[in-house]
């Protein structure tokens, strides 16, 4: 007999309720293959409830303290810590990614989100105005209303706060959906809210699709706001769902990073380097470094020594410790994976390592979503291998001869979110970096993350910047009184 599946539930006005049509949908493990739990199949009517919740709760919470705010914030961000195993736990079921990432990332980094905007409340500035003799004015940042935040399953409960956090932390009500297809972080951060007595209807989450519940969200009239991050493609019908509307739009979308590697890169570091930013979360992060050029008198080097290291990732179960690359999210996602391989090889590329999935991991996965670490070479720059986001563990390989190629091949790209940089000349670096269009550029490193700097894409990679003061300006109307004198 089938064991009962785990049923999750929404979050509106501080209670955990089913959804109004009473319909659920199955919650695969990527690692199986398999249901494990099921999710609200949520839909209009529920985001309605959510509104009316957000709405009542609104002009409490928009006056609470900031002091009395950062608490709550606080709070939630003990409780996080307090749960790292449980939620690390559940991250890594939900998505397939490897325990040990969810423990040292994505949990831990949920926490950060809170606690940072907890604080960055009580270290805010406003903005004052002296027209001569005339008057004086000043600048008041006020809570907007409701949010509705939208985010992806790669990084669920690490996107989701980092949107959550600064938008109730300024006065907002949020209405927030994860991806249906994960679920659980989000579910258990609503049984944290209610444990840290977050104030009724200050956060709602409702579970389900996007045409179900994400657009009902974008196309609220009382919804005046909007966090999102996903691909280009859903990105694009969120623009235009809320244009008309003049709503408020934060867009984090796709990526297609280029990785460029100079002949007087520290090779080591930059191979290390590679290689975690190429195959991180499968390589489902959308900072990946999907496109490496490196400089031809070092390209046979690095790329023998970062297929060596690559092949070393011990793929296997992601709730077994030692696990480095998991599951694929859905097989949706492994099948589009595949379509590039194969369309990888039609195009002319050769492929040097993995291009398919492993043998059985164990008995536990043999029905799970696996595919080997993947490396391409001997691709044109400009061909749709190089220029579509694939979003998974395949990275492609290409040679370069001087910095003004590089940086051609770089922006040969509708794609414009991060990318890396490793060279040991100062002056290089501070150049290549100021005619890469992308919205950040590591130097040396990759993924290194300071919450306070502005974070976002440029070209079809999105609208705004999160982070630090970005944030805290989205979140907030900014309001000028001008006083005579
Ligand atoms: P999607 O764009 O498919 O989905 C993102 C979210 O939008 C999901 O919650 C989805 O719900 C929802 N959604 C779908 N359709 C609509 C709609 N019509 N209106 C409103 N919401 C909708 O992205 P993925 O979940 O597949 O995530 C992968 C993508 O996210 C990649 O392109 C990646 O680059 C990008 N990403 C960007 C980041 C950034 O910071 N720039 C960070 C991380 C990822 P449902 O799941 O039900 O479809």
């Amino acid at each position: 007999m089938q064991k009962e599946l785990l049923q999750i539930n929404n979050f509106i006005d501080g209670q955990l309720v089913g959804p109004s049509a009473g319909k659920y949908l199955d919650n695969i493990e990527p690692a199986t293959g398999k249901p494990y739990s099921l999710v609200p199949d949520s839909d209009g009517q529920d985001v309605e409830k959510a509104v009316t919740a957000a709405e009542k709760a609104f002009p409490t919470w928009s006056r609470t303290t900031a002091t009395e705010r950062s608490r709550y914030l606080l709070r939630i961000a003990d409780l996080i810590e307090r749960d790292l195993e449980k939620l690390a736990r559940a991250e890594s079921i939900d998505t397939g990614k490897p325990i040990s990432l969810a423990r040292a990332l994505d949990i831990p980094r949920a926490a950060s989100n809170f606690r940072f905007f907890a604080t960055a409340i009580l270290h805010t500035e406003s903005e004052a105005h002296i027209t001569d003799n005339v008057a004086f004015n000043y600048t008041l940042r006020q809570p907007r209303g409701i949010a509705g935040l939208i985010s992806p399953w790669n990084l669920p409960l690490y996107l989701l706060s980092w949107k959550i956090a600064p938008a109730i932390a300024v006065g907002n009500t949020a209405i927030a959906k994860p991806s249906e297809l994960t679920p659980m972080t989000a579910y258990l951060l609503s049984e944290i809210c209610r444990e840290a007595d977050l104030p009724n209807g200050v956060l709602n989450i409702v579970h389900g699709t996007g045409p179900n519940v994400g657009a009902p969200i974008t196309a609220h009239p009382k919804i005046n706001t909007i966090s999102f991050t996903g691909g280009t493609v859903t990105g694009r019908k969120v623009a235009e769902a809320c244009a008309p509307l003049f709503k408020k739009v934060s867009l984090e979308l796709g990526g297609k990073n280029p990785n460029v590697i100079f002949g007087d890169a520290d090779l080591d570091a930059a191979i290390n380097g590679s290689v975690r930013s190429s195959f991180a979360n499968q390589g489902q992060v959308c900072l990946c470094g999907s496109r490496i050029f490196v400089e031809r008198p070092a390209y046979e080097r690095f790329v023998d020594r970062f297929l060596e290291k690559t092949s070393q990732l011990k793929q296997g179960d992601p709730l077994d410790e030692s696990t480095e690359q998991g599951a694929i999210v859905s097989k949706t996602q492994l099948d589009k994976v595949k379509f590039y391989v194969d369309l990888a090889q039609k195009e002319g590329g050769k492929v040097v390592l993995g291009g398919a999935s492993p043998d059985k991991v164990n008995d536990r996965c043999a029905g799970g979503y696996f595919l080997s670490p993947t490396v391409i070479t001997g691709l044109p720059v400009s061909c749709r291998t190089n220029r579509e986001e694939i979003f998974g563990p395949v990275v492609t390989i290409t040679p370069f001869d001087n910095e003004e190629e590089v940086i051609r091949y770089a922006n040969d790209c509708d794609y414009g979110l991060a990318s890396s940089v490793w060279t040991q000349n100062l002056s290089r670096a501070h150049r290549v970096a100021e005619q890469i269009h992308t919205g950040t550029v590591w130097v040396n490193c990759w993924l290194l993350r300071d919450l306070r700097v502005p974070f976002g894409g440029m070209k079809q990679s999105g609208v705004g910047r999160e982070g630090g003061e970005e944030a805290l300006r989205f979140f907030t109307e900014a309001k000028n009184v001008c006083i005579a004198k």
